[in-house]
C-alpha cells in the first residue's frame, strides 16, 4: 500500500476513544467538562502535563479524533478545531501576527477573508498587500521587512484559478514568511499543499468535509509550533468546535473519497457539456484541457473537483434569468453539499463589489457558479440546459 492509500484507510478506522461497551461506531462525548482524580491530577491537567481533557472549550475527545484523522490525510504535524472555516482562518492569523506585521495575500480570496484584511486587521496595524498571482515574478517586490505570511486559496473561488503551491512554498522559505493555503476546494483528498511547502492548511469543514450541508466547522493544520500557538489563541479566545459537529465531521471523513470521486465524475461530465452548449461562453473548470492552467491543476491536484464556474449570455440579467429557470437544483450560498447548488456571485457573495472591483478578481457580471452535487448527473444535466435553453437576452 502507498502512504496516500494507507492514510485514506487510517481515515476511515481510526477511533481514539471507545467506552466500556466496546461500541463499534465512534461514541460522542456531549459533556462541558471532564473529572479529575484528585487535587494533583487537577494541578497537572491545568498544566498540561498529562494530556488530559480539562473542558471542551479546551478540547474534547471527538475534536481530537477529527483533528486526528485530518492530520493524516493531510500529513500534517498538528491542528487545531475551530467553530467555523472563518474562525480557524482569523484565529491563525491573531494568534501568528503582531500590530505592525504584514501580509502577502492572492487577490481571490473568500468574501470575510477579503473584509479581515481590508477593514478588521488594519484596526489592529495589520496591513495586507495583494498580489496577482498570474504574474509570480512581481512577487519579490511586494515583500517588505515585517512581512510574515504569505496566503493563498487553490482552486479559487469562484473564479477557479490555480496557483502553483509548490512555487509558493519555495518562496515563502526563502524569504522566511509562513504559507498558509485555504484548501477547502479541494479538500485533502484531492491535494496536500504541506507536501508543496505549506506551513498551515486550512478548512472550512463546513463544505467538502461534512459534504452534506448540516454543520459549520473550521480547522487549522501543519507545523506543531505553528498550531501550538494558534491553540492557545484559540483555548483563551473560545471560537470552539462544538463535540457534536466534531462528531459530525469526523464521520463525514469515513466517505470523504468515495464522495469526492462521485463530485468529480459528475463534475467532469457537466464541465464537458457546458462546454459544448452554445449558449455558454468560458467554462472554468481545473481538468479541462481549455483551462488556462490544466497542467498546473494535473501537476498539483489528484482531480478537479465540484466546483464549476461559467459565463452565461446577457451579464447581469442574464444570469438573473437563468437562476430564476432553475428547477431541480438548489438556489443557496453553501457549496460542497451532496445536492446540486447554483449561485451567482454578482448578484450575491460579490453584490457589494462594483463592476470594476468584479473585473479584478474575475467576476462578470454573467459569471455562474455551480457546487456539482451527487444526484445522478442525468438529471443535473438536464435541469440545467432547460434552463440554460429559456433564457432570452
Ligand atoms: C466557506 C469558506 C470559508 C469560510 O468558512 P465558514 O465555515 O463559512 O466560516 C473560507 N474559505 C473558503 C474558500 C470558503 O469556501
Amino acid at each position: 500500500m502507498n502512504k496516500q492509500s494507507k492514510n485514506e484507510t487510517a481515515a476511515i478506522r481510526t477511533q481514539l476513544a471507545k467506552s466500556s461497551y466496546l461500541e463499534h461506531s465512534n461514541p460522542l462525548y456531549l459533556t462541558s467538562s471532564f473529572v479529575f482524580e484528585d487535587a494533583e491530577d487537577m494541578r497537572a491537567s491545568f498544566a498540561e502535563e498529562n494530556n488530559r481533557n480539562v473542558y471542551s472549550r479546551f478540547s474534547n475527545p471527538n475534536n481530537a479524533e477529527l483533528v486526528d484523522k485530518l492530520c493524516q490525510l493531510e500529513g500534517a504535524e498538528a491542528g487545531h478545531t475551530f467553530a467555523t472555516g472563518m474562525g480557524a482562518i482569523f484565529s491563525s492569523f491573531a494568534a501568528l501576527l503582531n500590530s505592525g506585521d504584514h501580509v502577502l495575500s492572492a487577490r481571490a480570496v473568500f468574501g470575510s477573508t477579503h473584509t479581515l484584511f481590508t477593514k478588521i486587521f488594519p484596526k489592529w496595524n495589520i496591513e495586507t498587500t495583494y498580489f496577482d498571482a498570474s504574474d509570480l515574478d512581481s512577487l519579490d517586490a511586494l515583500v517588505l521587512p515585517q512581512t510574515k505570511i504569505l496566503y493563498v486559496e487553490s482552486p479559487t473561488n469562484p473564479g477557479l484559478q490555480i496557483i502553483d503551491l509548490e512555487l509558493l512554498g519555495k518562496f515563502a522559505k526563502s524569504h522566511n514568511l509562513i504559507f498558509i493555503v485555504d484548501n477547502c476546494f479541494a479538500t485533502p483528498y484531492l491535494q496536500q499543499p504541506i507536501q508543496h511547502g505549506a506551513d498551515i492548511v486550512i478548512h472550512s469543514a463546513t463544505k467538502l468535509i461534512d459534504g452534506q450541508g448540516r454543520v459549520l466547522g473550521g480547522i487549522a493544520l501543519g507545523r506543531n509550533d505553528l498550531i501550538r500557538e494558534i491553540y492557545v489563541f484559540s483555548r483563551n479566545t473560545g471560537p470552539s468546535l462544538s463535540p457534536f459537529n466534531a462528531w459530525i465531521l469526523s464521520k463525514s471523513i469515513e466517505t470523504l473519497a468515495v464522495r469526492l470521486d462521485k463530485h468529480c465524475d459528475n463534475a467532469e461530465q457537466l464541465a464537458t457539456f457546458f462546454d459544448n452548449h452554445p449558449k455558454v461562453k468560458d467554462t472554468r473548470y481545473p481538468f479541462l484541457p481549455s483551462h488556462p492552467q490544466y497542467d498546473l491543476a494535473k501537476k498539483q491536484m489528484k482531480r478537479g473537483g465540484n466546483i464549476i464556474a461559467f459565463e452565461v449570455e446577457g451579464g447581469l440579467k442574464g444570469g438573473q434569468q437563468f437562476i430564476n429557470q432553475i428547477q431541480m437544483c438548489s438556489i443557496t450560498s453553501n457549496l460542497g453539499d451532496s445536492r446540486t447548488i447554483i449561485s451567482h456571485p454578482a448578484s450575491s457573495t460579490h453584490s457589494k463589489l462594483s463592476v470594476e472591483e468584479r473585473r479584478i478578481v474575475n467576476i462578470s457580471d454573467g459569471l455562474i457558479r455551480v457546487s456539482v452535487g451527487l444526484e445522478h448527473i442525468d438529471d443535473i444535466i438536464e435541469d440545467i440546459d432547460q434552463a440554460l435553453n429559456s433564457c432570452h437576452v
